[in-house]
């Protein structure tokens, strides 16, 4: 027998399969990580069976050294997902199958614990034993617990009852009262448990979870789209359809954007289902993350709930996946191999014979079109469970503020809301946008924004270079001295930061007790969940943050959202940005009155008439998708279209400027070639130009960005521009390909 074996090694040029020979008596299956002799000097490398043949093509072939470890560490599902993964996103096949492995299991970087226990030796008079020991109290009281145990007892128990006493142990094992045994354990990570009843679902959610079971039965691997308001009780249905799932034999994923973010979800979890729960995501411990997917991949656990990677999860009998929060950009990889979450998730179910459930209260444009189209089958829970109304929002224009001469960070309304919510002992958050930080210039007095003249794109300002500039084409302006529109002198780059916020909240409110969570405060592990638990025992009345309090946390004291500047994320640079910021407003002011207490949002901008903060205020997705899709559709933008961007970086200035452009202009030719004459319209933009970001850590960047109609033909144009990189990518020191891009900048 033979074995073709993908070696561990991420380079172009050994991305294949080699053939082995697999040598008598080692029985190995597809799926093993072996070690095989490889290249002029056989040193051994790691390698993974990706088939099992019984001729070799070749005469002289090695033979596989040895097994790794003892069960295969990929399902045939998995190998067969990889090579998709490689085909799909022009990525090696190694690097899509090392995405299906913890990554400390290749190296051997991460071993089993085993730990050791003892138990009675067979046939002891324990009367005997206790009467021997008369002179070893210690040994006597440890026998006596082990007897007691009934089963075997690992030593850090026994020395968490009786400290020290591994001696005495020692010394029963000698005089032959105890055997030796050691076992192997798994670590898992602490989870946190929420408590909360099962209810009698709602007749909306029943409807959901009822579709997605017969959509599991069906097995034809059908997508889902959940669109439910904030607090309509999706978590519920997810809950209820796994419980089917388990019922059925069968296993299921469920993915959150940010496990760490997300710890109200997990523990809803894990008080539902308890054991059968593997967590898998990056705050995990080596050891940990080793031992959750040992216990998956050994059918321990069936629910795997864990951020974008466990989408890999080594299931054998998946039923059903599931993507809360399904618009949430963290679920594109930003690393190779760049692929969408969803699209590996989809893959899977269908493969499987399952079913795929994308829930939101703001679904990304391409779900919900692809849901209107018949793609995906729509799934609505249109209210807040139990009559719970939705929160009521108010807008306030600061351009209003700043003629009454209120010129700070809060207007009247709301530093009057905020003053009525804390007296009658209710909570509040406020929340800022920091990547809106001091990046776009507007007129304070009319609300003009400083635009590309090509792009439609709001101008970001370079506080280095003093001028502004175009992330999307390049184009540069001067910092207008008064406002292009109204001609006065108020326009200025715009931003506020959240410790500026916290100041301003003291000095209205100087007794009361805040926390602040942003980037900057949450470093270290763990901060997120005492940060969140903190707050929720009512230490603290104001919590202030960044998009991370925007997430699904389900606080039951809050009243009170204060959305500080509305619009800082609506003047990006970035085709997304109206639809980011209405997912952002959306989801924090669905923060608001979750339980019995009715909620309020006030939402500060200086641009309340703009169409997305009316959508907001109105919290009608369905208005927002029809005039955003419009605005795509006029411009060209994605779903229409796709980007691909490329990256050249290189200390030598000139480098990567000729890199960038030799590049350029080959690709062009080689796209145009590829399209033909009926497609010569589909490449509607291939510039090639400085980064916007010109300049990181001594790199000079330049970068080529390509906008592609979406037709028949683009798969074949991207292809083509994957297969080009390939053989182009050492026209400078660092040259990096993306398809569509997670940030233009
Ligand atoms: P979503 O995920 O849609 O924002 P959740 O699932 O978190 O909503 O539900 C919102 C709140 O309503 C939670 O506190 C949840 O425990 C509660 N809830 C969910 N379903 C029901 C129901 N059928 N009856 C009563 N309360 C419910
Ligand atoms: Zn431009």
């Amino acid at each position: 027998m033979y074995a073709e074996v993908i070696v561990d090694i991420a380079h172009t040029a050994v991305d294949r399969r080699f053939t082995y020979r697999i040598p008598e008596g080692l029985s190995v299956f597809v799926g093993h990580h072996v070690f095989v002799p490889f290249g002029l000097g056989d040193h051994l490398k790691e390698g993974f069976v990706v088939a099992l043949k019984n001729t070799a093509d070749y005469p002289d072939v090695k033979d596989i050294q040895r097994i790794i470890e003892p069960y295969p560490v990929l399902l045939p599902e998995q190998i067969a997902l990889a090579e998709w993964m490689k085909e799909s996103y022009h990525c090696l096949f190694v690097d899509a199958l090392r995405l299906m492995i913890p990554a400390q299991l290749r190296g051997m970087r991460v071993k089993e614990k085993k730990v050791r226990t003892v138990k009675l030796a067979e046939g002891v008079d324990l009367a005997d034993a206790y009467e021997a020991l008369k002179k070893a109290p210690m040994q006597k009281r440890v026998l006596e617990l082990v007897a007691k145990v009934g089963a075997e007892a690992s030593l850090p128990d026994l020395n968490a009852f009786y400290p020290n006493c591994t001696a005495s142990v020692n010394a029963l094992i000698k005089r032959g009262y105890l055997v030796e045994q050691s076992e192997t354990v798994f670590r898992r990570p602490d989870k946190l448990r929420l408590h909360t009843p099962p209810y009698a679902l709602t007749e909306a959610q029943t409807a959901a979870a009822d579709a997605i079971r017969s959509a599991m039965e069906e097995g034809k691997g059908d997508v889902l789209l959940l669109h439910g308001v904030t607090g309509s009780g999706k978590t519920e249905v997810y809950l209820k359809a796994i419980e089917d799932c388990l019922r059925a034999g069968r296993q299921a994923i469920v993915l959150v954007p940010e496990i760490s973010l997300t710890p109200q979800t997990v523990g809803r979890f894990t008080d539902r289902f308890g054991d059968r729960i593997a967590v898998l995501h990056s705050r995990l411990s080596p050891g940990e993350r080793f031992d959750e997917w040992r216990r998956i991949r050994l059918g321990l656990a069936d629910i795997v709930i864990g951020a974008r990677s466990a989408v890999f999860a080594p299931v054998d009998k998946l039923g059903l996946i599931i993507i809360d929060e399904e618009h949430e950009s963290s679920y594109q990889s930003e690393s190779q191999p760049r692929y969408l979450t969803g699209e590996i998730a989809a893959r899977r179910v269908k493969t499987a014979g399952g079913a795929l459930v994308l829930g939101s209260a703001t679904p990304s444009l391409m779900s919900y079109s692809r849901a209107l189209s018949g793609k995906y089958r729509l799934l609505k829970l249109p209210d807040r469970v139990a009559g719970r109304p939705l929160p009521a929002v108010e807008v306030v224009n600061m351009r209003d503020e700043l003629l009454m001469g209120n010129n700070s960070i809060f207007s009247d309304k709301l530093a009057e809301r905020l003053s009525e919510c804390l007296g009658s002992g209710q909570q509040a958050m406020l929340f800022i946008n920091r990547r809106g930080y001091a990046t776009f210039v507007s007129c304070r007095s009319c609300g003009y924004v400083l635009k590309c003249d090509n792009c439609d794109i709001s101008m970001t300002y370079h506080k280095t270079e003093s001028r502004t500039r175009c992330h999307y084409c390049g184009a540069v302006k001067p910092l207008p001295k008064e406002c292009p529109n109204c001609k006065k002198p108020f326009i200025k780059q715009f931003g506020i930061g959240t410790e500026q916020v916290e100041e301003a909240v003291h000095k209205l409110f100087p007794a009361v007790k805040t926390l602040r969570m942003d980037t900057d405060t949450m470093q270290t592990k763990g901060s997120y969940e005492k940060l969140l638990s903190a707050f929720h025992r009512g230490e603290a009345q104001v919590l202030i943050g960044t998009q991370m309090i925007a997430k699904g946390h389900d606080f039951p004291n809050v009243t009170l959202v204060g959305v500080v500047a509305a619009d800082t994320t609506l003047n990006l640079p970035d085709y997304r940005a109206p639809e980011r910021t209405f997912q952002l407003l959306t989801q924090v002011a669905g923060r608001a009155g979750r339980d019995n207490l009715p909620g309020r949002v006030v939402l500060q901008t200086y641009e309340p008439n703009h169409p997305i903060v009316r959508f907001a205020k109105a919290q009608d997705y369905e208005s927002f998708y029809h005039y955003e899709i419009m605005e795509r559709k006029k411009l060209l933008y994605p779903p229409f279209s796709l980007f691909l961007r490329v990256v050249f970086a290189d200390r030598d200035e000139t480098a990567a400027q000729r890199g960038c452009l030799e590049y350029a202009k080959a690709l062009e030719a080689e796209l145009r070639h590829s399209l033909g004459k009926e497609g010569s319209q589909d490449l509607l933009l291939l510039v090639a130009a400085e980064a916007p970001v010109a300049r990181i850590s001594g790199f000079t960047r330049y970068q080529i960005l390509v906008k592609l109609l979406r037709t028949k033909r683009l798969k074949d144009a991207v292809s083509t521009a994957a297969t080009f990189h390939d053989a182009h990518k050492d026209v400078c020191a660092d040259v990096r390909f993306e398809i569509n891009p997670p940030e233009m900048f």
